[in-house]
């Protein structure tokens, strides 16, 4: 346990998937002792989605997001289109605190362009509908994505596991967006990434561990937990020239003011 006031949020984890799901109540307390005590749990698809939103309305430190991933785009939606009318309903049910995570990667050849930029647009539609913030899922595919993005300036969201690099984060910066930052500024040689986590101001920094997928300068890709989120805190502190207390404090100011959850825990 550390000697600061406020907890930490991890803004992207997927408590909802194995391991996790099978050790929750350890894995909830493993945060705990950490310093993490509240959690963003975005679904990739339908089935997932809900199942965030169970796990919200059981825990109360569990705060949940709905949306369609570009990896889980069915062929069903590719051929004949996507609806957003399921993930609707949810949201009028559930009351999730986002849309996500949707977005576009074009490190899968399993859907085109255009199918990818169509299924994202239809969500950033929604989440404009809806008045919430996305979480937003890119790879190799950032000018595309701010082309998407730009159609819909009165979203705002973050972009999780950011990799663009520096130069293209001031347009994702300019338009509102949030960047999320996680196990790659604990690595050494992740330059591009700990160049960004620099630059960003303090308002616009959040944290996130993509747990169990994302690992760490110490932890294995998909061994990953909430708890590791303390790690990327004092990465991103050290970076910044911070104290590990400022940049929790502002990193969880920044996720309650994004995600319109309250900055201190309930606890
Ligand atoms: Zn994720």
């Amino acid at each position: 346990m550390f000697a600061v006031e406020m907890g930490i949020i991890d803004t992207h984890c997927h408590l909802t998937d194995l391991p996790l799901k099978n050790n929750l109540d350890e894995v909830i307390q493993r945060a705990e002792i950490a310093g993490v005590d509240r959690f963003v749990v975005p679904g990739y698809d339908l089935a997932s989605s809900r199942a965030a939103c169970r796990l919200a309305a059981s825990f109360p430190a569990i705060k949940a997001a709905i949306g369609l991933h570009p990896a889980w785009l069915g062929t069903a939606e590719a051929k004949t289109g996507f609806s957003p009318e399921p993930f609707r309903q949810l949201a009028r049910l559930r009351h999730p605190v986002a849309i996500g995570e949707i977005g576009l990667d074009y490190a899968l050849a399993d859907y085109s362009a255009a199918v990818q930029a169509d299924v994202l647009e239809t969500q950033l539609e929604l989440a404009a509908l809806l008045s919430l913030p996305v979480i937003i899922h890119c790879r190799r595919a950032f000018e595309p994505l701010y082309l998407s993005l730009r159609k819909f300036p009165g979203v705002i969201g973050v972009i999780h596991a950011y990799g663009g690099g520096p130069k293209l984060v001031e347009k994702f910066l300019d338009s509102g967006y949030y960047i999320g930052f996680g196990g790659g500024v604990t690595r050494p040689h992740a330059r591009k990434v700990r160049e960004t986590a620099r630059i960003v101001p303090d308002d616009r920094i959040l944290l996130e561990t993509d747990a169990p997928y994302i690992g760490s300068h110490t932890v294995l890709k998909g061994e990953s937990e909430p708890k590791d989120c303390l790690a990327a805190a004092q990465a991103l502190a050290e970076l910044r020239g911070l104290s590990l207390a400022e940049i929790v404090a502002l990193t969880t100011a920044n996720a309650a003011s994004l995600f319109k959850i309250s900055v201190t825990s309930s606890r």
